[in-house]
């Protein structure tokens, strides 16, 4: 577990940035700064003050962890960039990209909209391509991704995507399975199933 721990220090959140989303969700994702910061973690997300991004920033943020926001400089004003903890402005959607993943070394998926789908199919086609091997948990209340799975499987059934890329990621519906979800990922392989090699 130590070892583990070690190698899990930051975890990027990629969720949505709605105020409408359903208020369990808002919940749901304070809880998780709340856990993130219990367990020591740093939290890289999208540097917004809305939506499920902004409730898991401050609630982090509140319990005393660290927190790293990315935002474009576009954004700035649309997404409320929370200036209460560190954040850092960049000038593109790929640059905040590219800094969210390098600041991390696990990725957890709230519910989200259009932008989140969008994050987490580039973090997955990058994992089908063997580019990173980090942990990705998917938040799954009620359900939530599972039109998302079936698509990926109807891809894997029309023989388009290899088989294993359906053990690229854990889903869970706690809150309080993330953190050791996260973990479980980051055991040596030697101690769980090999995983067939995608390419
Ligand atoms: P949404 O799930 O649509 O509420 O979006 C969640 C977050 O994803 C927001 O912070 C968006 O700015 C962000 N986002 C949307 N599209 C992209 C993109 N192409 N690259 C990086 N972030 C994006």
């Amino acid at each position: 577990m130590g070892r583990d721990t070690e190698r899990l220090q930051s975890v990027c959140v990629f969720c949505g940035s709605s105020d409408a989303a359903d208020p369990a969700y808002l919940r749901a994702a304070a809880d998780l700064g709340r856990e993130l910061a219990a367990a020591n973690l740093r939290l890289v997300y999208g540097g917004g003050g809305v939506g499920l991004m902004g409730a898991t920033a401050r609630a982090a943020h509140e319990a005393g962890g660290a927190v790293l926001g990315i935002i474009p400089d576009f954004l700035v004003g649309r997404e409320r960039a929370l200036e209460t903890v560190e954040h850092v402005v960049v000038s593109s959607m790929h640059e905040r990209k590219a800094m969210m993943y390098e600041q991390s070394d696990a990725f957890v998926i709230l519910p989200g909209g259009i932008g989140t789908l969008e994050e987490v199919v580039e973090l997955l086609s990058w994992r089908r391509l063997d580019l990173h091997a980090k942990p990705v948990v998917f938040y799954n209340p009620d359900n939530f991704w599972k039109t998302l799975f079936d698509l990926f499987q109807h891809t894997v059934d029309a023989r388009l995507t290899p088989p294993a890329f359906m053990d690229a990621w854990t889903a869970v519906d706690r809150v309080e399975d993330i953190v050791p979800a996260l973990l479980d990922e980051l055991t040596p392989r030697s101690d769980r199933a090999a995983p067939a090699r995608m390419l």
